[in-house]
């Protein structure tokens, strides 16, 4: 199998395939999880607005996959208690029970409190054999004020339920990719590599990083390219409508007053144009977004100061009692929703999986240009990646005359596996460790959660050989570094300070900080000093045109 494109879609299927030993090829023009997977709320979540849509089945395949990542990726999927203000007790029915109907309606709708009593109801229900968090709850005007005095005064009451967020969705992506590798010998996960056309039954792939042609022959193709995946059916020779995505921007303050003011809650809130916003801590920063903007082709986006005015302007509205300004934003980021084209879908193909319209499988067949059948995953959550790979992965074994062998509902992902289950285990756990590598305890505690129990390997690695921490970043050690570079495919220093660690998102870069990083990438992957330099400055540029993170163009050496 060639599965194209390395989101979360791709490397959830990816690890499926692999788990019941088919021999699976996984390729991304760009590093791993850079697409709308990289760009997203950090939400683990059943969708509480997708009830209003009468999407009950996607709720609960939601909620369901929602409460499986929290017991099978312990280490970087947690409870996220989520307050939503309420600005009146009954404005919103009408706006609400239109969109129900699917007779359209207005955005903006000043949802109160019975239409939130409503959807949390539905949340709780759904979840009630399989309770993981608490029911949701309502607190007076006076008591949210209380607690949060910046809150907005004409708040009439606020509502509180449970979800879940992600600390490290690249990271988890990412295990998912390498727990395929290891799960069957054959599955390979490349970075860096595009598909490029097909003819007959072969595919031509392009290391975009050295140029080679590589050409193969599967039995089918994946297209799991997210927002790009009619430009991925095009390379094939089939013209298709199937994405319409729109996308969305997210700023990453550091405002301690605002992320106080969270108090380890998400906030839930309404814009005053009627879409949902949220804002919540994030690796002791505050994340606010999103946007919601259509657009054409993924490789154009970028964040624009319309959509910084915007996002900042909605958060003053729901806690006026805070400064927000844009000397705050760290950085930011954007990715494209790949959601179903209202436009159709392939021609000559069928739809073979109609879950619902949240996600679906489309799959031309073959044709005397291709032939292999080309399956394109559309749209599906981050949330849902399990059950979608899930879905697709019978579609296939049923195509090759296979059955599945592994479930993936109780498979724990990556540094999830064997996690401490309580306090007194992980004492043991961090004590165990520390007696086979002598390293600290609080620095192993530290590798604990950024790699769950792959720590142990990381712990093992630091001890063999003389290591330090960074000049110009004391949290990592040079050896720390060296490990993700060598480990978990860091072609480019870009890799390694957005998505294999949040160094640069969360405003930790510094020019002296990446010459360090540069230095050691160099060092594995054998640069010469100019490719060194040149890999600096692409990063410099990216960092600054898609992050707004700005780093001095050139080290002070250089
Ligand atoms: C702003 C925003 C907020 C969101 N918030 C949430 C949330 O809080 N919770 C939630 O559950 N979901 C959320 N989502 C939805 C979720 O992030 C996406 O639905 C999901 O990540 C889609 O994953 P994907 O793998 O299909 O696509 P992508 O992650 O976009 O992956 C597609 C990959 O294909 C690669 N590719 C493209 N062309 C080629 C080619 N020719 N050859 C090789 N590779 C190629 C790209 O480089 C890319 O890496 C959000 C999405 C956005 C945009």
């Amino acid at each position: 199998m060639l599965v194209v494109g390395g989101g979360i879609n791709g490397a959830g299927l990816f690890r499926d395939l692999a788990l019941q030993g088919v021999d699976a090829l996984l390729v991304d023009k760009s590093d791993f999880c850079t697409g709308a997977s990289a760009a997203s709320s950090r939400m683990i979540h059943g969708g509480l607005r997708y009830l209003e849509f009468g999407e009950f089945r996607l709720v609960r395949e939601s909620l369901k996959d929602r409460n499986l990542l929290l017991q099978n990726a312990p280490h970087y999927v947690f409870p996220l208690p989520t307050t939503i203000p309420i600005l009146s007790r009954f404005s919103g029915i009408g706006g609400s029970v239109r969109r129900f109907l699917h007779l359209g309606g207005s955005r903006a709708s000043n949802r109160g409190t019975l239409i939130v009593k409503a959807g949390l109801t539905f949340y709780d229900v759904f979840t009630r054999k399989d309770r993981l968090m608490p029911r949701h709850k309502f607190t007076s005007r006076a008591e949210s004020l209380a607690r949060r005095p910046a809150l907005r005064q004409d708040v009439v009451q606020t509502a509180t339920y449970h979800d879940a967020w992600i600390s490290y969705p690249e990271r988890l992506c990412l295990e998912l990719l390498l727990d395929g590798q290891s799960a069957c010998s054959d599955a390979t996960a490349l970075n860096y590599v595009a598909l490029e056309g097909a003819s007959g039954d072969t595919v031509s792939l392009r290391d975009k990083l050295s140029g080679d042609a590589i050409e193969v022959r599967p039995k089918a193709v994946v297209n799991a390219t997210g927002a790009w995946i009619d430009f991925t059916n095009r390379s094939l020779g089939y013209e298709t409508q199937m994405i319409g995505g729109t996308k969305g921007a997210h700023l990453v303050l550091d405002n301690r007053a605002l992320y106080d003011a969270l108090q380890g809650e998400m906030i839930y809130y309404e814009t005053p144009d009627g879409r949902v916003a949220i804002a919540m801590q994030w690796l002791g920063r505050v994340l606010i977004g999103s946007t919601d903007i259509r657009v054409d082709n993924p490789d154009d986006v970028r964040v624009t100061d319309e959509e910084i005015y915007y996002i900042l302007e909605s958060i003053r509205g729901v806690l006026p009692g805070i400064d927000v300004n844009r000397s705050q934003i760290l950085s930011y980021f954007t990715g494209v929703r790949p959601m179903k084209s209202s436009g159709g879908s392939a021609p000559g193909g069928k739809d073979t999986v109609q879950v619902s319209r949240d996600h679906q499988c489309s799959v031309i067949e073959p044709t005397e240009a291709v032939a292999v059948p080309v399956c394109s995953m559309i749209g599906g959550k981050w949330t849902t990646f399990r059950a979608f790979a899930e879905q697709v992965t019978d579609q296939l074994l049923e195509r090759l005359g296979q059955t599945r062998r592994v479930e993936t509902r109780r498979a724990a992902i990556g540094g999830g596996k064997d996690y401490p289950e309580d306090e007194p285990a992980k004492q043991r756990w961090l004590a165990s460790l520390q007696e086979r590598t002598q390293l600290p305890q609080d620095r192993l505690a530290t590798l604990l959660t950024r790699y769950g129990t792959r720590a142990e390997a990381v712990a093992e690695f630091l001890a063999e050989g003389p290591d330090a921490p960074l000049c110009h970043h004391d949290g990592y050690s040079r050896r720390e570094i060296e490990f993700i570079v060598r480990h978990e495919g860091v072609m480019r220093p870009g890799d390694l300070v957005l998505r294999r660690t949040a160094i640069a998102l969360l405003g930790e870069l510094t020019g002296e900080l990446l010459d360090e990083l540069v230095a050691i990438v160099a060092e594995v992957r054998g640069w010469s000093q100019e490719q060194a330099q040149s890999e600096r400055s692409r990063t410099v540029e990216i960092l600054a045109d898609r992050f707004g993170v700005r780093i001095a163009a050139r080290s002070e050496e250089g």
